[in-house]
């Protein structure tokens, strides 16, 4: 489909704000998921997480599934064509057109240049750059959230036994399904996720500080306070002339 520059989506338009492509980068726990959630509900766009999807396919005992399981309980990366051919194929997902929050991907420098070049297709939605926000939370607080991270599986719900417990322990509050704790989420895997982390992930955020679409939010906050920073965020970066 040929599009005039007046039919295009633009990034402020009132209510009808495009948020386009958004990264949320950040270290295993600085609450991706949990900000990624809340996106969603405010933009109306989805959550794209190649960890979650991921997961899916080890739940669904797919080929991919045993190929990236041993390698997620490692706390290594899966392989790059694996990951960028699933979120590819994502992205041709029609609910993508006004935006959506990549939540875990890109990991490494592969990866960004994968997405660069697939954002720019003129076949994807909406022709807007990449933009990236970085959560930012101090080591401590990173081991606390991670070992005391709950998931509810049927509602995706995230809890943590010390900072947001559910009422009842281990049943979720808003489905009374038991909750899960990931098998990665322990401190010896969070160790070396963390060393992935700075070897392969740091320099995704200096390629996106390069190129001036990025900017950092506070975690160490309330979750509303980070949600807010999050917001302000994104609105500077489309609000930013275009290079
Ligand atoms: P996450 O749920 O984002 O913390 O990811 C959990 C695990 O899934 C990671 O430690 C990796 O092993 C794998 N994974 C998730 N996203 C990616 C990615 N973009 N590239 C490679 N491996 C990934």
């Amino acid at each position: 489909m040929t599009q005039t520059p007046e039919s295009r989506p633009t990034a402020l338009a009132g209510t009808d704000f495009v948020p386009g492509p958004v990264l949320l980068l950040g270290a295993p726990g600085v609450g991706k998921g949990t900000q990624a959630q809340l996106l969603v509900t405010k933009y109306n766009i989805p959550q794209i997480s190649t960890g979650d999807l991921l997961r899916g396919n080890i739940a669904r005992g797919t080929e991919l599934g045993l190929k990236a399981k041993e390698i997620m309980s490692s706390g290594h990366l899966v392989d790059d064509e694996i990951v960028n051919q699933m979120v590819l194929h994502r992205l041709q997902e029609k609910d993508t057109h006004r935006g959506y929050i990549l939540d875990g991907y890109p990991r490494n420098l592969e990866q960004a240049t994968f997405l660069d070049h697939t954002v720019a297709d003129p076949i994807y939605l909406p022709r807007l750059p990449v933009i990236a926000v970085s959560i930012v939370v101090s080591y401590d607080k990173l081991l606390a959230r991670i070992t005391g991270r709950r998931n509810c599986p049927v509602c995706k719900h995230i809890y943590n036994v010390c900072a947001n417990p559910p009422k009842v322990a281990g049943v979720c509050d808003l489905d009374g399904a038991s909750l899960t704790q990931r098998g990665d989420d322990t401190e010896q895997v969070f160790i070396e996720r963390m060393k992935t982390f700075q070897a392969q992930t740091a320099p995704v955020i200096a390629h996106y500080h390069d190129q001036g679409r990025f900017e950092e939010a506070d975690g160490n906050q309330g979750v509303e306070a980070v949600n807010v920073a999050i917001e302000q965020a994104i609105l500077k970066l489309r609000r930013a002339p275009r290079g």
